[in-house]
């Protein structure tokens, strides 16, 4: 029978659907899967009124791939995100495209850059907050606490109809009410709150942290439980009739296999995630041993509020939780980091009955029962289990990516990649499946990939991480990411003379970074070099137009020609963009100042004071110039 997309009449249906994600959150660091030491109750207190998928797997082993999956139903390639920073498909329908266009209220409210809404999961939502906070010196921060996260997700709580928590406050007390309201109810006043916290990813907690790393990793744990305590507590007046869904959206790896962090390979130890929930139809204190997706969520999220999702890779697991068995099926995973940040071959992993390859230019094969720790390559031996799970790997996805298929940002990171490969025929390397897997395996890059890590996790701080990456690009000359990265590294040292050749280095590679040419121009601009940063900043719009960052260094730049009119408008244009930006506005300021409108600059300078916090630096110069306007 073809489900349509109006309401079934079940039983027990769900009203609302909360989704809680908690980033880099192994499964074996849950007291539901077992952990002793568990500091995720709020897991554990969702796992015990609901059900248990004791066996589930990320579809990517980084966040927002993951994410876009978890939202769509549909693995990699289905929604067009393979990596951090690529755009998921605006044509694929998301659990929140479904139910608003089904009356749902929607809200999402994410902690970390990945997640941006620039990069597509805010459609669907009446309400995307992404919004980061700035370091000191301006610095966009790549993630924010889980309680201002949970602060925001129980202010929009509350904006619903309070009617509709007072109807559920008494439901609770009444069971039979839930059935008599549940064929009477408007849909207007259902809705979708989306969570999604960042603590337990790398780093873990701050630098001055001598702890050892698993005991700081589950105390990130804890900071984001006890959050995620605060909004359970915020739902309790809903939970007769919500569907909560609680998962990790991929592992992190402390050493296993050669890996920390996680992005580059697919082992469990990055690929196993928590999935619990709880709600109407979900039978409490029940587990699931079958192996799962996190593409299964969208599609039995969808069927437990009455709707179908349609064109999924997943599977509505409804007759798992009524106690059934699903027919026999494979799951996929990927990842394409490797191919995408550093021009290596991508992995890709078939999950089917016990075994499990993962498809490389040197494939392994593991009987995932009896050696769950991946120890053991079978595929020497088991030749045509190799084949057969490889051909069901290329039907999911080629071992490439075509730069005629990706969108002009990514057709532009991997022609890049293809030039500091120093392969002159990048392009063709890059749509050629046979020079793709002729490409390094990551397997044969471990010990780099390992150092890259520890490099992006945040970990190394100041000399140390300088220290790292200047080994890293002796030893990797051709990595256009390393020299970016200590490029910056010295520039935020103040050392514009060593940042540079190392800025250049990066742009010789054609790496699309707008960072890189923001830095270069800061450099230029030093030496007074004004046509060389123009031409640094151009660079820089091109790749990202709406760049705040890079509107408010154009207008900083035209001040500098003399052109205050251009300089203003640049300038406003950026805080229009990100009100926190405060260098753009102390230069508005004295923009306004030098074009002769001193009311203008003083009201600038006065809106920046009440913006600064009490303890920053910058207040006496503010001060100082507002008292010359008067
Ligand atoms: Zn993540």
């Amino acid at each position: 029978m073809t489900i349509g997309c109006e309401r079934q009449p079940p039983a027990a249906r769900a009203h609302n659907l909360v989704l809680i994600t908690i980033d880099t959150l192994r499964a074996d660091h849950v007291g539901a899967y077992g952990y002793a030491r568990s500091q995720a109750s709020a897991v554990d207190e969702v796992a015990a009124a609901g059900v248990v998928f004791e066996h589930a797997y990320a579809a990517a082993p980084i966040t927002l791939p993951s994410h876009a999956t978890l939202l769509t139903g549909r693995y990699p390639p289905g929604h067009g995100s393979r990596d951090n920073g690529m755009r998921v498909n605006a044509a694929v329908p998301t659990i929140a495209t479904e139910l608003k266009a089904h009356g749902f209220r929607t809200a999402a409210f994410v902690a970390a850059f990945p997640l941006d809404h620039q990069f597509g999961l805010e459609r669907g939502f009446d309400v995307y907050g992404d919004r980061l906070p700035r370091t000191p010196d301006g610095q966009l921060a790549n993630e924010r606490p889980a309680a201002g996260v949970v602060n925001d997700a129980i202010a929009w709580l509350e904006t619903l109809n309070p009617q509709s928590a007072i109807r559920n406050q008494s439901a609770i007390r009444n069971q039979s009410a839930i059935r008599n309201q549940s064929a009477i109810r408007n849909p207007q006043s259902a809705f979708f709150l989306w969570v999604h916290v960042f603590e337990p990813h790398a780093p873990y907690g701050d630098g001055s942290d001598r702890r050892p790393v698993l005991e700081r990793y589950d105390g990130e744990i804890g900071t984001a439980n006890r959050e995620l305590q605060r909004l359970l507590r915020a739902l309790d007046a809903w939970s007769s009739d919500t569907l909560v869904v609680v998962a990790g959206d991929h592992g992190e790896a402390f050493g296993e296999h050669g890996e920390f962090a996680h992005s580059i390979f697919v082992y469990d130890t990055t690929l196993r995630v928590p999935l619990v929930m709880r709600g109407p139809a979900v039978r409490a204190r029940s587990t699931i041993a079958a192996a799962v997706t996190l593409a299964d969520v969208a599609p039995t999220a969808l069927r437990l509020l009455g709707f179908a999702m349609r064109d999924v890779d997943g599977v509505d697991l409804a007759p798992l939780l009524a106690g059934g068995a699903l027919a026999s099926r494979e799951i996929y995973a990927e990842s394409f980091a490797p191919l995408v940040e550093f021009g290596w071959a991508p992995l890709r992993a078939i999950r089917s009955g016990a075994w499990k390859l993962i498809a490389a230019p040197k494939p392994e094969l593991f009987d995932v029962n009896a050696d769950a720790a991946e120890a053991n390559n079978l595929a020497a031996d088991q030749r045509e289990v190799v084949q057969r799970l490889d051909s069901r790997a290329n039907r999911y996805s080629a071992p490439d990516i075509s730069p005629s298929a990706a969108p002009p940002d990514v057709a532009e990171r991997l022609r890049a990649l293809g030039y500091t490969a120093g392969n002159p025929q990048s392009q063709s390397a890059i749509r050629n499946p046979q020079s793709a897997m002729e490409r390094p395996d990551p397997k044969d890059r471990r010990e780099m990939a390992a150092r890259i890590a520890q490099i992006t996790s945040g970990e190394l701080t100041g000399e140390a991480l300088v220290t790292a990456l200047e080994g890293l690009v002796r030893d990797d000359p051709r990595n256009a990411q390393a020299h970016l990265r200590l490029g910056i590294a010295r520039l935020q040292a103040g050392d514009c003379a060593r940042a540079e050749p190392e800025l250049h280095a990066a742009a010789a590679a054609g790496l699309p970074s707008a960072d890189l040419y923001l830095g270069l121009a800061t450099c230029l601009g030093r030496r007074n070099d004004l046509a060389a940063a123009e031409r640094a900043l151009g660079e820089a719009r091109r790749l990202e137009p709406d760049n705040p960052a890079v509107l408010a260094n154009i207008g900083i730049l035209r001040a500098a020609q003399g052109n205050q009119g251009a300089a203003i408008e640049s300038l406003m244009a950026a805080l229009a963009r990100d009100p926190d930006l405060h260098e753009a506005r102390f230069n508005l300021a004295l923009a306004y100042a030098r074009a002769g409108r001193r009311a203008d600059a003083a009201a600038a300078a006065r809106d920046l004071l009440s913006r600064l916090p009490a303890s920053a630096p910058q207040r006496a110069e503010v001060e100082r110039l507002l008292r010359a306007l008067q």
